[in-house]
């Protein structure tokens, strides 16, 4: 499907509702405002919204008064109602994707097909992740059953990516409503029209008031939200950095669910025995979709020497060639970068790189697109051929940093065994890709890659929701994205249920007969 006109309905400047509160829109009566502009036309921002962190007070009680009939309808209730949230969403499938497009710069095809995972993941979420939630019964002793029934936490906190701003939260709201409970989501502040269109989805599959909640803002207003005493379980995804902050603010909160999702610096490996032409174009898709902005970028290609002049012979023609473009362009296969500080940061990496050594095969940097202002930048590609010879100094930012940007680090080796140390040597454990024809090879390493997750012959990106997703290290903790969100979304209760009469040898020596 082509995107829609530049010039049609669906690029006008939004209007902010307000906040979504108790089932009503909310105007905030203070805080400062916040523009989402639009990283791929910078003269044209998407529209404002107003930052109250205050607002998130009220969200907090709405969702707590909500809670009780919430968690207490039946199953079959809350999985019709997510059914008319899935409904919502596909009637409003191309404006939210439009939306996405326009405020984080994904391009269409992209975010079509974030879109699209959304409203795959009702399903995936009431036909795979709920039966993991199921009671379980053992028996304990004759008469004495044992039963694990899982409860809803209670108001749940969630708090968005900028880069998967609509699929990745509904990833841990959807299981949060369908176990019974209510929410409070601060979408991205680089995509609050996007929490809009979410809310807006919810009231229109009659969530009952106070169920789901969304309060605009950025880091003060999600700071204020998980402080929150009535919220039970906090739910995040996003950078290091901030989930450090999330740790070290809750310390004290002993009794909340504090679950992470953060970043990577997934790699490649490419063995001596890989087909060199599928290695080279999956690790191009998975270093350059979303201009490199996704947790399981191709960070890093782990490249046997052997192989190196096919697979760069491969390689490099594609990222000459990739088509850089405004988001809603036909045929644009990268946008731009989401803000101007990524780009900062971007071009940071880029500087770092040659200063440490590495050889710019592709240099990177700044991008014009024809017609636009905006965060367009080249893809790079850097080369190390002696991985030893890294300088391992104070600073290693370039080699075991998340860049987040359109840049790869090519690293030569001389054996499997040099690659698995090399993908283990950074602080993150997303993804490990392997491209090697032996099986046996691929069961042997994916055993040493520590890595939550690890993919034979297909590149770092496009997971399955019906498989859990998280990493070790600092990409996270309690995997509260793919099946395994669901975890997070309730706590375990032990019942035991006994049937016996009072038989006097299970008197305790000593206590009155
Ligand atoms: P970010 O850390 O800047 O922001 C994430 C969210 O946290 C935003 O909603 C932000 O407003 C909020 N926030 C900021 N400060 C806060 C505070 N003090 N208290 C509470 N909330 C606060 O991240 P980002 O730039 O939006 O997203 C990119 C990062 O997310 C990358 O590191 C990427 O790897 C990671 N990511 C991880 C996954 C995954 O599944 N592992 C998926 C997508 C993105």
């Amino acid at each position: 499907m082509s995107p829609p006109s530049k010039k049609g309905p669906l690029m006008k400047v939004a209007l902010f509702r307000g906040n979504y509160i108790g089932g009503r829109w909310v105007r905030p009566s203070g805080g400062a405002p916040l523009v989402s502009e639009d990283p791929g036309d910078l003269a044209h921002p998407v529209g404002a919204v107003r930052e109250d962190p205050s607002a998130v007070d009220a969200a907090v009680a709405a969702a707590a008064r909500a809670w009780p009939a919430w968690s207490g309808a039946s199953f079959a209730r809350r999985r019709r109602a997510l059914k008319r949230f899935q409904q919502a969403v596909r009637r409003h499938r191309v404006p939210l994707a439009t939306m996405i497009a326009r405020e984080v710069g994904k391009p269409w095809w992209e975010a079509m097909r974030e879109v699209d995972r959304l409203i795959a993941r009702v399903d995936e979420t009431v036909t795979y992740a709920w039966p993991r939630v199921r009671p379980l019964t053992v028996p304990v002793a004759a008469r004495v059953r044992g039963i694990c029934r899982y409860r809803p936490q209670g108001v749940l906190a969630i708090l968005g990516p900028c880069n998967f701003p609509a699929h990745i939260p509904a990833s841990q709201f959807l299981p949060g409503l369908l176990t019974g409970n209510t929410i409070v989501f601060k979408p991205s502040e680089f995509a609050p029209f996007v929490g809009q269109m979410l809310a807006a989805c919810a009231q229109e599959a009659g969530l009952p008031a106070g169920v789901f909640n969304v309060v605009a803002g950025g880091g003060a207003v999600g700071a204020r939200l998980i402080e929150q005493p009535a919220v039970r379980a906090v739910l995040f995804t996003g950078s290091v950095a901030t989930g450090r902050r999330i740790q070290q603010a809750l310390w004290r909160h002993a009794n909340k669910s504090v679950a992470l999702e953060m970043g990577g610096k997934n790699a490649a490996l490419v063995l001596a025995d890989a087909d060199v032409r599928l290695a080279a174009r999956e690790a191009a898709i998975g270093a350059y979709a979303m201009a490199g902005q996704r947790c399981n970028a191709t960070s890093r290609i782990i490249l046997h020497r052997r192989r190196a002049t096919r697979f760069l012979d491969e390689f490099l023609p594609l990222v000459d060639r990739l088509t850089i473009g405004h988001p809603m362009t036909p045929g644009t296969f990268m946008g731009p970068l989401v803000s101007r500080a990524a780009v900062a940061k971007y071009r940071a990496a880029l500087a770092v790189a040659r200063r440490d050594g590495y050889e710019p095969l592709r240099p990177g940097g700044p991008a014009s697109v024809a017609g636009y202002r905006g965060h367009y930048v080249r893809p790079s590609v850097h080369l190390c051929e002696r991985p030893g010879s890294i300088r391992k100094g104070t600073a290693p930012f370039y080699r075991t940093s998340e860049i987040f940007g359109p840049d790869v680090a090519i690293y030569l080796v001389r054996s499997t065994d040099e690659a698995i140390a090399l993908n283990n040597d950074v602080p993150y454990g997303l993804v490990t890709s392997l491209f090697t024809r032996s099986r046996r090879a691929f069961e042997a390493v994916s055993r040493r890659v520590d890595t939550g997750l690890v993919n034979w012959n297909r590149g770092t990106i496009g997971s399955s929701g019906l498989l859990p997703f998280g990493g070790t290290k600092a990409s996270g903790n309690q995997q509260p994205a793919g099946l395994f969100a669901i975890h997070q979304c309730v706590y375990p209760v032990a019942v035991l249920e006994d049937e016996r009469p009072l038989v006097a040898r299970d008197i305790p020596p000593g206590f009155p007969a």
